[in-house]
């Protein structure tokens, strides 16, 4: 099956999205699950995509990375996923984070952070969800108190994935004066050091068969230096902002990509398995519409996230981009789980036999519906400002 057909690709892009599902290729949905299942890094491919320039492929080349755009990092994400290897940690280090220092940071903040992650060489988590705090980041408690020329960090943040295999974690917290601006002290975002002293984690058990894991992340007192803010203080939801798109959009990308893996796999089997005198199972319509009723919907939610990163690309108005990337967020998500579900129907029984490489990714394509943005959180987003209607919260 051609991943391209559907989205108009330059020959640049084409190229990119040959040379990643070659790589990715040569390891394969085996060893994504064999790290998953032994809770370890995909340390070798990380480092071959790095090496090659596909992790940084957006990020400016001022600090290592190739110069290009979100547009071309989403083809990369999409086409791993496609090739078997769906990297959660593509969408927080390179895409969340990635964008965010490259947007906000000062220069020796991106000298320090940015190269490594544009190379593959430093890893950086992302932390904003709290135990009170998920759909609701209004609610976050996590506090900076200001301490001499630095800060001191405290509090709890909840299912942030790859602390363990991250040197730093960009976290969002409140900060500045509480006199200044009221009760709810404004957010400011920092880059906290995984060896930082009073930072611990504790892994949260979860269904997902990938090696990312998740954890509850404490911060007791965490000393930081001036060096640990990025931008400027009290200034972090705007400045988070310009990571959410790109979150979104990249993983419509890994949603996407599951489902080219899926459908493809279906079209394989359906074209090979005969069960009733000797005609392969695709040729019964039973089979085949719904795999091409599945077909459509991929297509239709891999336009829209080709849409969404061309108007980030284009720096359109923030309303406009982001309602394009939750929509394409949200399509991708569902028509993956449409995908998948149909191609584990078509193998049978075999459908479930983790031979097929197909149950096991259940619970991400799963995943998606509900983070990094929940369905309904972008169902709120449309009715309110694409319809106009009132808010019920
Ligand atoms: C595998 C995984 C990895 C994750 N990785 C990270 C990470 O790296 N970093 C990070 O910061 N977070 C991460 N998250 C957290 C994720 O972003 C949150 O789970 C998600 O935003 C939802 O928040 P919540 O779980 O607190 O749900 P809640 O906010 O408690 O919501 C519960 C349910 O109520 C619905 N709901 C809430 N409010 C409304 C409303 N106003 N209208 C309609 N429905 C509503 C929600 O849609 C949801 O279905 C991860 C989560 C998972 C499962």
């Amino acid at each position: 099956m051609k991943q391209s057909s559907i989205v108009p690709e330059t020959d640049e892009r084409a190229a990119l999205r040959e040379a990643v599902t070659g790589l990715v290729g040569r390891y394969g949905h085996d060893y994504f699950v064999a790290r998953a299942r032994a809770h370890e890094e995909p340390t070798a491919l990380w480092k071959d995509l790095g090496a090659n320039g596909f992790l940084g492929v957006h990020l400016p080349e001022a600090y290592g990375g190739g110069g290009g755009t979100l547009g071309d990092f989403s083809v990369v994400v999409e086409a791993a996923s496609a090739a078997g290897c769906p990297l959660l940690m593509t969408v927080i280090s390179p895409a969340i984070c990635g964008t965010i220092l490259a947007r906000h940071a000062s220069d020796e903040m991106n000298r320090r952070w940015l190269t490594g992650i544009a190379d593959g060489s430093t890893k950086m988590a992302f932390a904003i969800t709290e135990p009170d705090a998920g759909s609701n980041s209004h609610e976050i408690t996590t506090t900076a108190h200001a301490d001499g020329a630095g800060w001191r960090l405290s509090g709890t943040k909840y299912w942030t994935s790859g602390v363990d295999e991250a040197d730093a974690i960009l976290v969002v917290a409140r900060s500045g004066s509480a006199e200044a601006s009221g009760p709810r002290r404004p957010l400011s975002l920092f880059v906290v050091p995984t060896d930082s002293p009073g930072l611990t984690w504790q892994p949260i058990e979860a269904a997902l068969v990938q090696p990312e894991q998740q954890f509850t992340v404490w911060f007791d007192d965490v000393p930081l230096g001036p060096e640990a803010l990025i931008g400027d203080d009290g200034n972090g939801l705007r400045q988070v902002f310009s990571g959410l798109n790109p979150e979104r959009i990249t993983a419509a990308s890994i949603s996407n990509g599951i489902s080219l893996y899926a459908l493809d796999k279906a079209a394989t089997y359906a074209n090979q398995r005969a069960v009733w005198k000797g005609v392969p199972i695709g040729a019964h319509q039973g089979v085949a519409h719904p795999l091409a009723e599945a077909y459509i919907g991929v297509a239709q939610a891999r336009l829209m996230a080709a849409r969404a990163a061309e108007l980030f690309d284009a720096g359109a108005d923030a309303t406009r981009t982001a309602e394009a990337s939750n929509i394409a967020k949200f399509a991708a998500a569902d028509a993956s789980l449409r995908a998948l579900d149909q191609a584990m129907q078509t193998h049978g029984g075999n459908g479930l036999a983790l031979e097929y490489g197909l149950a096991d990714l259940w619970f991400l394509a799963r995943m998606l519906k509900t983070a990094p943005v929940s369905r309904e959180m972008v169902l709120n987003f449309v009715a309110q400002h694409s319809l106009g209607l009132p808010s019920s919260y």
